[in-house]
């Protein structure tokens, strides 16, 4: 194992640190896991700080009995504690399916793509309290950790480019490490979308190993030397948004620019305004594109093929939502006024209007305008800001991104009938666009060239 904590870690230290990873949080209201150890990979447990027996090949089961942990094997009672701790003994190979398997691990939390697989972990599993549930943090060397979240965000069978420069980017936002999303919780980063998506060796191949192990280091850095923040998201649609108007924050090196290349006809698209909107979305010039991640480029079986596992849906290019009134009305109940202070916003009876009211330079909606009646026929107007929060209000889990058109068909009185959104990418868009950089490899780009391409001002730096 490494020595140093991901916390302690900083570009002086020039060493591999370790990251703690949550597995299993509060929010997954878990009371009991099984899992089981490998035939070939001895385990110690401890119970607290009292080392236990060696296990292996057990077949575990961890469970919360009267505020405290138990670990059984099969039906014998192992031991209680508050903190049990499964170390491994001695360094594991890095192939797929190593060390233990965790089952039931919930993935993409709270998105349209939830659900639960089972994940196969090297390192050390720490299972505690969290109030009234189990949590499960798993501790690997970083890049281990990074070998996980490659082949847990698209598949290991991307070409070698792609994965080089994915683990670059990856390992430069965890390195970066500018926003812990989880402060109260006792581990560095979670293993889903909203830090970085980790399955573990669940998914590892020869191909994603070996991008590790050829940029093991390697780091994007700024003019004065400090680690970038090398945000991404799965497709740009065509134009990338700055970190400005996603998160009203400038962050060195990421701007917006079209993905394509040079002197490319979609550069006219720069930026998407509500007048190039509408030919931005749906114009004829799609078919023909350059843009690297439009399915002129990688054809949707091909993103399909290189997705991974998780995510086996449709086109993030361009895409469609239809809704009736009544049933947007019924979302943004559910999502929106749901999380209202009630005494501030007033129930929402009928949809008048919605529409957006300023957009990024990828056309990207970050403010927009709800008109509606109250049960009293009383007219409202409330402004959604921000692209998570627009993204969050229009759908009834989550809306692939807000760079979208609204159509609104109206009846003989004038209230909306049908509204369509068609929009373009998924994701905030900021940063790398991942379809477009395995266009980019697929186009035969190298990882140094397809980083120079999403980030401006960088240079690629092996910091230990
Ligand atoms: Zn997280
Ligand atoms: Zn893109």
């Amino acid at each position: 194992m490494s020595v140093c904590s991901l916390a302690a870690w900083d570009m002086e230290t020039r060493q591999e640190p370790s990251i703690r990873v949550g597995i299993i949080l509060p929010e997954d209201e878990t009371h009991q896991v099984r899992l089981s150890t490998p035939k070939d990979d001895a385990y110690r447990v401890w119970l607290d700080d009292m080392s236990g027996p060696i296990l292996q090949g057990a077949s575990l089961e961890v469970q919360i009995d009267d505020r405290r942990l138990v670990l059984r094997g099969g039906d014998t009672a192992i031991g209680k504690a508050g903190i049990i701790r499964l170390m491994p003994e001695a360094e594991q190979r890095l192939a797929q399916g190593a060390g233990a398997l965790v089952r039931g691990v919930v993935t993409g939390r709270g998105f349209h793509w939830q659900k639960r697989i089972h994940t196969s972990l090297n390192g050390m599993l720490e299972f505690r309290l969290h109030e009234d549930h189990l949590l499960l943090v798993n501790e690997v060397p970083l890049e281990q950790y990074l070998a996980g979240v490659l082949t847990a965000e698209m598949s290991g069978n991307c070409p070698v480019e792609y994965l080089k420069t994915q683990v670059v980017v990856a390992r430069s936002w965890v390195l970066a490490f500018t926003e812990n999303k989880h402060p109260d919780l006792p581990f560095d980063r979670c293993n889903d979308d909203d830090c970085q998506r980790y399955h573990g060796t669940t998914s590892l191949t020869p191909a994603a190993v070996e991008a590790v192990r050829a940029t093991r280091g390697q780091v994007l850095v700024d003019a004065s030397g400090e680690v970038i923040d090398a945000n991404y998201s799965k497709s740009c649609g065509g134009v990338s948004e700055t970190p400005e108007n996603t998160w009203s924050v400038a962050k060195a090196g990421l701007v917006a620019m079209v993905d394509a290349p040079t002197g490319s006809q979609a550069r006219r698209f720069f930026p998407v305004t509500e007048d190039n909107l509408d030919e931005y979305l749906t114009g004829s010039w799609l078919a023909h594109t350059d843009i690297f991640c439009s399915p002129a480029v990688v054809p949707d079986d091909e993103v399909t093929r290189y997705i991974g596992k998780v995510d086996e849906r449709g086109n993030y290019f361009r895409w469609q939502i239809h809704y009736d009134r009544e049933d947007l009305e019924q979302v943004l109940r559910d999502k929106f006024f749901a999380r209202q202070d009630p005494g501030k916003v007033a129930t929402l009876s009928t949809l008048m209007d919605i529409r957006v009211t300023r957009r990024g330079l990828s056309g990207r909606a970050i403010a927009m305008d709800l008109e509606y009646l109250d049960p009293m026929r009383q007219i409202h107007l409330v402004q959604l800001t921000d692209q998570h929060k627009i993204r969050d209000a229009l759908h009834e889990k989550f809306l692939y991104s807000s760079a979208f058109r609204i159509d609104i068909e109206r009846d003989p009185d004038g209230l909306p009938r049908r509204i369509t959104l068609t929009g373009a990418g998924w994701g905030h868009g900021v940063g790398m666009c991942q379809i477009g950089a395995l266009g980019m490899a697929l186009k035969g780009y190298t990882c140094e060239q397809i980083v120079r391409h999403y980030f401006e001002g960088i240079d690629i730096y092996a910091c230990y």
